[in-house]
């Protein structure tokens, strides 16, 4: 028998370019390609792409450069291009680098066997659709092979919120959630295999509203019922829009105790004058009023967030909003970021905020995140927490995991990959806390 072809995945972006990575891999599974961890060994390269700023669209295009050599030593050598940035610039992406095989757009990934099969005659195939089909539908079910104990499950896609600033509504599409049935079938698949912690995903995933007969299911309802599977331990969703936290999601947040104590819940920015120029439909006022509400079901629940910093007509008076409501939140973990102008989205069209002021409030802002969440790992020392392990650490007789509240945790001691438990904090480093099994 022939030796298998080998496929490199390289996955950028969010989880939810993780997880379409992983069923891609499966979809060529199917096509007799085995995985390689080195872009050298693969018959097939395969660059999951993230089009949210400018450089994420950039590092592709210099990424694709660097395979030329390897192009030049076997021709046969297929290589595509995946994602939002082959959804958001199709044809365009082999007019810059010819070297690409096919470009497949998030919808399209089912087909990626049949466009692969396409290219043996050295043709090049495009396809960046929204089809009628359901990808999750026609793609083989997983494999049933073991995996790892944490596992990523896309519930919904796709945006209708258009926030100023976003490519994601025209990358992903209108917003779309799953039919409960897949989601609860998948759940008890990946479970038979040896998950114990799911995390839900969407762009929007607290809008999930999920066809089930007798009516659509909400998000709180989904968690409900994935909290009754045996085996299954944890539950995290991300990422959620503040105007979809529901009443019914704060209560389960107190209620259900699969359910992580750690929020994502983006707010961009403190000023009420950006937040209606980004068109987020909410103030700073009412996300401070729900993170309250939030607390009051969970007091102790980590919040994570992202900002935008030097959003077009951003002053110095709204950044201080910015800090302001920052520091009202304290949160344990966040992402930051310049704006970067995208193109095709309303805000590409306004006049940019002088770069070097940008950039210091990036710097200040990311200096008040850093020292937030470095007290709050701090006040972790002494307690007690629930982790899952996931990995050898570097160190020899070191085991790594994440405890409740997302933190990174390391220790000695005779614990498997795959166990659930206590450990007493001892120590707070920059990225990671340090415990011992209790
Ligand atoms: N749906 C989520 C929400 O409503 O907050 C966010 C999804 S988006 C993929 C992830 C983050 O990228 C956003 O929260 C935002 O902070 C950042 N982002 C999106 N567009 C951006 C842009 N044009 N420039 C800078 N950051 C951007
Ligand atoms: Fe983008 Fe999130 Fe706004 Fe949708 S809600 S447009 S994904 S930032």
């Amino acid at each position: 028998m022939a030796d298998p072809r080998k496929l490199f995945i390289k996955t950028y972006g969010c989880q939810m370019n993780v997880y379409d990575s992983e069923r891609m891999a499966e979809a060529m599974g199917g096509a007799g390609y085995v995985e390689t961890s080195t872009p050298e060994d693969a018959d097939m390269i395969l660059l999951n792409t993230c089009h949210i700023r400018e450089k994420a669209a950039e590092k592709v295009y210099s990424e694709l450069g660097r395979f030329k050599d390897l192009k030049a030593a076997k021709p046969d050598l297929k290589i595509g291009v995946a994602g939002c940035v082959a959804q958001a610039e199709g044809e365009e992406i082999m007019r810059r680098q010819p070297l690409v095989d096919l470009v497949v757009g998030p919808q399209s990934y089912h087909r990626l066997p049949e466009m692969e099969a396409r290219t043996s005659n050295g043709s090049k195939v495009v396809d960046t659709d929204f089809p009628e089909e359901d990808k999750f539908e026609k793609l083989k079910k997983r494999p049933q092979a073991k995996r790892g104990p944490t596992a990523f499950l896309t519930v919904q896609e796709g945006c209708d919120k258009f926030c100023a600033f976003c490519v994601v509504p025209y990358t992903r599409g209108a917003e779309v959630s799953r039919p409960v049935s897949q989601v609860l079938t998948e759940a008890h698949d990946l479970v038979e295999r040896g998950v114990r912690e799911i995390t839900l995903l969407g762009q929007n995933v607290n809008a999930y509203h999920g066809a089930h007969e007798g009516g659509d299911w909400s998000l709180a309802t989904l968690i409900r019922a994935l909290a009754k599977i045996d085996g299954l331990d944890r539950i995290r969703f991300t990422t959620s829009h503040p105007n979809d936290m529901d009443d019914d999601l704060i209560a389960a947040h107190g209620e259900c105790d699969k359910l992580m104590p750690y929020l994502h819940l983006p707010v961009q920015s403190g000023s009420d004058r950006v937040l209606k120029a980004m068109n987020r439909k909410h103030t700073a006022e009412s996300y401070l009023r729900l993170i309250e509400r939030i607390r009051a079901a969970r007091p102790d629940i980590l919040l994570s967030g992202d900002f935008i910093v030097g959003f077009p007509g951003e002053t110095e008076e709204d950044f201080a909003d910015t800090m302001a409501l920052v520091e009202a939140v304290r949160y344990g973990q966040c992402y930051s970021f310049k704006y970067s102008a995208r193109p095709g989205t309303p805000a590409a069209e306004r006049p940019l905020v002088d770069a070097d002021a940008a950039s210091d409030r990036l710097a200040r802002l990311q200096a008040l995140l850093t020292r937030q969440q470095r007290e709050i790992q701090d006040e972790m020392v002494g307690r007690e927490v629930g982790v899952l392990f996931e990995r050898k650490g570097r160190i020899a007789g070191q085991m790594t995991g994440k405890s409740d509240y997302l933190h990174a945790v390391h220790v000695k001691g005779d614990v498997e990959v795959g166990e659930l438990r206590r450990v007493r904090i001892t120590e707070s480093g920059p990225n990671s806390l340090g415990g011992v099994l209790v």
